[in-house]
């Protein structure tokens, strides 16, 4: 793996650089995987794991196991992740934002990363809103918080820009920004063949422009969390030194352990590959001064919008646990919603493009629910819906969408379940099982 030297001449003198050793661990060492654990999914993982240290919840893995062959990731037990951007859990600890009820915003949180991760940090009562630009993400995001099992999370497709109609409306912003890439180029080296200064003045002024935006939507006092995984110093420290003198928005400092290898910088942090078991990456946290006058929306529920109490729904319950949820009727399909995130849902329907929000039910047809997947993965359903254990070359098939045998089972819908882990839906008739698994999701291979 060659490094353009126009690349490795523009990061001399940054703190922590060094050439050679630089050069060396993109040319000898390999990339390490990691993944991070869902709190709420917890079950035992097979491979042998070591952990991350700044996370309570990342293990680096070895070696990298066929993680499509596994149920569990399936069944959202955890979620691959790059080590270096679990550092977003520092930050948001270091923030004192971890047990408040607050409004959290993910504004690039395609494929779902960081936004799964700040999910499991939030409290409860949180409402976070994950936004993607790029419509044709928005499905793979949708689907990765599903697997995570959320029920406050609202989905938006939307630019940066639309989201100044929320002015000072949010808490905690992560700003993970679109950027030129070059902190993964040992995972992804066909990357360095497209790296020119060109594309990384073409990412800063790019990144100037969903900076502003975000910051607008952010309450005085609030975090913005600032990364990507870049080198250049155009696409870092230049944009958070901008944004300090411009917006007068203040650098939070952030106390990292000696031992990790993580470089400070001018208003920033820093992973370099030779130093951090990780990929390269950039972060800084941005206060906001409580400066600004507070625009307090003022936040009307429409009635008119079909949300109806679940006690319209008296079957729902067999399914579903219900407390402090609203149900609301889109065409057929029901969504259950946290009655407190109510009033920010339809603030955000009438300003946003929100694709999806907290779980989809599924069909309610002649006073039936014809359960949707989501459900099945959601930590809202039922303790009592009915589950059928698979032994996993059982729960391989089941994910292939193959027919599974489940002779003697009582008929009617239930749940696949791989190690008490929820998969998905089967409708058990007479002498076979319908496999309800979704279509695009199933596994296309047939073996290792
Ligand atoms: N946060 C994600 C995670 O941890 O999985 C990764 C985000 S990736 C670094 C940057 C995201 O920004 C991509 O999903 C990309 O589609 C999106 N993006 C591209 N252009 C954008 C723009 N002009 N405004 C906002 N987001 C953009």
């Amino acid at each position: 793996m060659s490094l353009p030297s126009s690349f490795l001449d523009s990061l001399a003198g940054l703190p922590g650089y060094d050439r050679a050793l630089f050069e060396a661990a993109h040319t000898q060492a390999e990339p390490v995987t990691s993944i991070r654990i869902n709190p709420t999914k917890r079950v035992d993982l097979s491979f042998s794991l070591e952990k991350v240290p700044w996370t309570s919840m990342g293990s680096y893995v070895f070696p990298r196991p066929s993680f499509t062959f596994d149920p569990n990731f399936h069944g959202g037990a955890y979620y691959v992740q790059e080590a270096s951007s679990m550092l977003l859990e520092q930050v948001f600890i270091q923030t004192g934002l971890k047990n408040k009820a607050i409004r959290a915003l993910d504004l690039c949180a395609a494929p779902g990363g960081k936004a799964t991760h700040l999910h499991s940090l939030l409290a409860p009562e949180s409402l976070l809103v994950a936004n993607e630009v790029i419509r044709s993400r928005t499905g793979l995001l949708r689907d990765n918080m599903i697997k995570w099992g959320t029920d406050n999370v609202v989905i938006t497709q939307n630019d940066p820009v639309q989201f100044e109609q929320l002015p000072s409306y949010f808490d905690w912003i992560t700003l993970d920004a679109p950027c030129s890439g070059s902190g993964l180029f040992r995972k992804d080296p066909e990357a360095i063949l497209s790296w020119t200064p060109g594309q990384v003045n073409h990412c800063a002024l790019r990144q100037q422009r969903i900076l502003q935006s975000a910051w607008k939507a952010l309450k005085p006092g609030g975090f913005l969390f600032y990364a990507t995984c870049s080198y250049s110093v155009a696409e870092n420290e230049s944009i958070a030194n901008w944004f300090i003198k411009e917006h007068q928005a203040i650098f939070q400092p952030i106390q990292l352990d000696s031992s990790w290898g993580i470089v400070e910088t001018e208003n920033g942090y820093r992973c370099w590959p030779h130093l951090v078991k990780g990929e390269g990456f950039f972060f800084t946290c941005l206060r906001k001064p409580q400066l600004d006058t507070v625009v307090d929306r003022n936040i009307r529920v429409d009635k008119s919008k079909r949300i109806k109490n679940s006690a319209s729904y008296p079957s729902l319950s067999a399914w579903v646990k219900l407390e402090e949820q609203d149900v609301l009727e889109i065409g057929e399909e029901l969504m259950l919603l946290p009655k407190l995130h109510q009033a920010d849902f339809q603030l955000i329907q009438q300003v946003l493009n929100p694709v999806y929000a907290g779980v989809r039910l599924g069909k309610w047809l002649r006073e039936k629910l014809i359960p949707d997947h989501a459900l099945a993965l959601s930590l809202r359903l039922s303790p009592s819906v009915n589950q059928l254990a698979l032994d996993a070359e059982q729960a391989i098939a089941y994910l292939q969408r193959k027919e599974i045998n489940v002779s003697g089972t009582t008929k009617g819908w239930v749940v696949a379940s791989y190690q008490g882990l929820p998969l998905g839906w089967l409708n058990i008739l007479s002498g076979r099982a319908n496999n309800y698994y979704p279509k695009g999701l199933r596994i296309l291979k047939d073996h290792l």
